[in-house]
Parts: structure tokens; C-alpha cells; sequence
């Protein structure tokens, strides 16, 4: 191996130099981490990213200046992430989080209950709004029951129980939250068929979000991932009256363009998922921010455009400096649907779906990304590895779990392992 701290103290040691002491680093393992999307990491690649011209290439002395040069340049690189201390940079390494001493707030960190994940841009909590019970077929598309009931077992009536979990963001200037719930606007009977559960005051993201310390005049932005009863539900809110307007009165509603236009296309297919009331108030109150593509909706916090589900179905990436968190919505509604073909009968586009999430997962795993699950009723988000043998697609690690569904099974057996994500090879092909 060209590329290697030992290589560099070899070449001190022959010149009669100081012995280097301390720790081994593995600049390759290093280099991966901090530069996922370089295809190569060799001293070759390496220099060239880093513009360090080599005075003799294959000249041991001039070969060991240019790695220690781009040594330097990686850890200035991690220092400006909060990374200062070996123990830090060990647990980085490692994709275990890291404690930032020196850039904790004031406040001595988050306290609250929740799960949180925390960084040096803002942090990010789930919101639980309530839950549903879908049909487990329609849940798992064209995978055999079977398969399906043992990471996901479904009651008398076939169907498994879902959250609605959203997720909070807040950064030093901005409180958003992505989805809503299902809202306060829909019939008993409704409720019933579907299973929903999401009584609070007036439903259950506001009983939760004032748990958190947030009141609904508080939020300064809603994101839409998609306009679907139970995610843009809560959006608007059914007064005493009867008159239905926005239930978070001063924030701006980010919704993609043509996830609005398609929601009101009204065809027989997907007319029961899109109910007018859930944005049409917001129209015509003025709030609703139309956007096309992947915006940067607040500094951080980005748009993915995640196809498939519907054509529009976004994703939201939030970067809290020495994290990145993926939300995915209705992509990989629980963690059971992370193998690759295990997609929503739901979704209108299912080859696309598929091409989505072989794009997001493969560089969410990469790249080590926390993904943050709507609809699971057991774990809230997860860290994103690569499958052994490099297969595509991604397992989880670190995952961070929060039991949300009163009466849901947990699957027995080792069927659905939310630890991992992981399929049994039957479940795989
Ligand atoms: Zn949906
Ligand atoms: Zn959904």
C-alpha cells in the first residue's frame, strides 16, 4: 500500500528525523469516510483532489511530503466538522456519533425525552402524530404474505400498523416540520377503516409537538414529502365552525409543484388518497409555496426528489453539520421495505420507486447517512451501511427505536429484525 502512515514515519526514520508517536491512522479507511465520492483513494487520486503537486512522483521522500501534506489537509477538513480530539475522530471513523465537547450549547445539550440527533447546525426530533392500520398486500406490493407477515404481522383483517411519524427541525433561526398527520377533518367512519388512532388536542402532532416545547405558532415552515392523507392531513386544521383553514397559522407550506398539480388530477386511481381539504384551504389562505426541484427550503435542509410512490414524492436531506439525515417518507415507509423490491402496492410508479431507492440507498450507505422512517412503528431512524458484498441497496446500524403504535405486534421470531433491516436470502431474491 502506497498510501500509509507508516510509510511516511519509515522515510523520517531513514532521514534521521523525529520518530512520529501516538496512534495509527489508516489514511485509506480515513480517506473513504471523508470522501465518499472519490473512486479511487490512492496517493495519486488523493493529490490530485487535493491540488498537492509532487516534486518526483515514485521519489520515496517527495511521495512521503505529498501524504503528509494531504494528511494535514484531511484533518483540517474534519476540524472544521467540530473533529479536534483523537477519540473524536476515532468514533467519526467508525460512524459511531461523536461527542463534540467544545460545540455542546450552552444550554448543556437536549434533554428532552424523544429520540434527538444533534449537531453543530440543529437537531432533529420525531413527532409522533398518531397512527393507522394499512392492508398489509397493498402495503408490500407484489411480496408473498408469507414473507411480508413475519417482519410485519398483520391483525384479523390483514392489515399492519403504521405511524405517523414526522420529524421536527430546528436550527438556530428556523423551526420546520416535515408532515402533518392525518389531521382532525375526517369522519369516524373513515377512522375506522383505516385504524387511525391520532386524538389530542386537537390531534396528536400538536399533543406532541407542545411536548417538545413547540406550539403551532412556533413552526416557520412545513414541508410536504407528499400530499397524501396521512401525511398532509394535519396541515390544516377544522375549526369550532366548522370553517377549515391552516393549523399552523404563520408558517410557509413547501409543497412540490407537481405533487400539488397531480393531487388535484382527480382520477380513479388515486382519488382516495388526495383530499382537497388538505390543501386547497392552504391556497386559498395564501401559504402554500409551490417549489420545483431540490431546493434549499432553510440553510441545511434540502428537497430530494424521490420518485416513484407518486411522481412528485420528495424526500428531505438535513445537514447538521457533522450528520446527515435522510427523512424518506413514503420511499421506505418502514424498515421492513428496505430490500430492494419490497414496494407499496400503493405506489404508482414501482420500477421507478425502485430506481429511487437503489439511487438514495446506495449513497446513503456510502456515505453513512441516518434514515429517519415515517411509518415504522418501532424504530425511528437508523444509520445506513452497505449490504456484506457490497450488494446494493442498504442495512441499518445504531438504529434508534421508539414504539409508537398501542396494540402493534412486534414480529416474533427473527422475521422482522428492525436492528438490521436485513433480509434473509429467501427474502432477498
Ligand atoms: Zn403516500
Ligand atoms: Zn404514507
Amino acid at each position: 500500500m502506497a498510501f500509509d502512515w507508516r510509510f511516511v514515519a519509515e522515510e523520517l526514520r531513514m532521514a534521521d528525523s523525529v520518530m512520529p508517536e501516538g496512534p495509527r491512522l489508516c489514511t485509506v479507511k480515513f480517506a473513504r469516510r471523508l470522501l465518499p465520492g472519490l473512486r479511487r483513494r490512492g496517493l495519486d487520486a488523493l493529490s490530485r483532489y487535493y491540488d498537492v503537486s509532487i516534486a518526483n512522483r515514485h521519489r520515496a521522500g517527495d511521495d512521503a511530503r505529498a501524504t503528509a501534506t494531504i494528511l494535514i489537509r484531511m484533518l483540517e477538513a474534519v476540524d472544521r466538522q467540530g473533529i479536534q480530539y483523537w477519540d473524536q475522530l476515532e468514533d467519526w471513523l467508525a460512524g459511531r456519533p461523536v461527542a463534540l465537547e467544545s460545540r455542546a450549547p450552552a444550554t448543556g445539550g437536549c434533554v428532552c425525552e424523544a429520540p434527538c440527533l444533534e449537531g453543530s447546525r440543529g437537531r432533529v426530533r420525531p413527532v409522533d402524530a398518531g397512527s393507522l392500520w394499512l392492508d398489509g398486500g397493498a402495503m408490500f406490493g407484489v411480496v408473498p404474505k408469507p414473507l411480508w407477515n413475519r417482519r410485519a404481522p398483520s391483525d384479523e383483517r390483514n392489515r399492519i400498523p403504521l405511524a405517523m411519524r414526522c420529524l421536527l427541525v430546528e436550527t438556530e433561526e428556523t423551526t420546520v416540520l416535515i408532515d402533518t398527520g392525518l389531521g382532525n377533518k375526517e369522519s369516524d367512519k373513515f377512522k375506522s377503516v383505516y385504524g387511525v388512532a391520532n386524538l389530542g388536542d386537537p390531534t396528536k402532532l400538536e399533543t406532541s409537538l407542545s411536548k417538545l416545547g413547540v406550539e403551532p405558532g412556533d413552526v416557520d415552515v412545513i414541508i410536504a414529502t407528499h400530499l397524501h392523507f396521512d401525511h398532509a392531513g394535519g396541515g390544516t386544521v377544522r375549526g369550532v365552525t366548522g370553517e377549515i383553514g391552516p393549523a399552523f397559522p404563520t408558517a410557509r407550506y413547501v409543497v412540490r409543484k407537481g405533487e400539488y398539480e397531480f393531487a388535484r388530477l382527480d382520477n380513479e386511481r388515486i382519488r382516495a388518497s388526495y383530499m382537497a381539504d388538505n390543501f386547497e384551504p392552504l391556497a386559498r389562505a395564501g401559504c402554500l409555496d409551490l417549489v420545483d426541484g431540490d431546493v434549499e427550503v432553510v440553510p441545511g435542509i434540502q428537497l430530494v426528489h424521490t420518485p416513484g410512490h407518486t411522481p412528485h414524492h420528495q424526500s428531505v436531506r438535513i445537514d447538521l453539520g457533522e450528520e446527515i439525515v435522510l427523512f424518506l417518507a413514503d420511499l421506505v415507509p418502514t424498515t421492513a421495505h428496505l430490500p430492494l423490491p419490497w414496494i407499496m402496492g400503493y405506489d404508482v410508479e414501482p420500477l421507478v420507486t425502485l430506481q429511487s431507492k437503489k439511487d438514495v440507498l446506495g449513497r446513503a450507505a456510502a456515505e453513512g447517512w441516518m434514515l429517519a422512517f415515517e411509518h415504522d412503528p418501532f424504530v425511528a431512524w437508523g444509520r445506513a451501511t452497505t449490504p456484506d458484498g457490497g450488494k446494493p441497496g442498504c442495512v441499518l446500524e445504531e438504529v434508534v427505536e421508539q414504539a409508537l403504535v398501542s396494540g402493534a405486534n412486534r414480529p416474533d421470531g427473527q422475521g422482522h429484525t428492525p436492528a438490521s433491516g436485513r433480509p434473509t436470502l429467501e427474502e432477498a431474491e
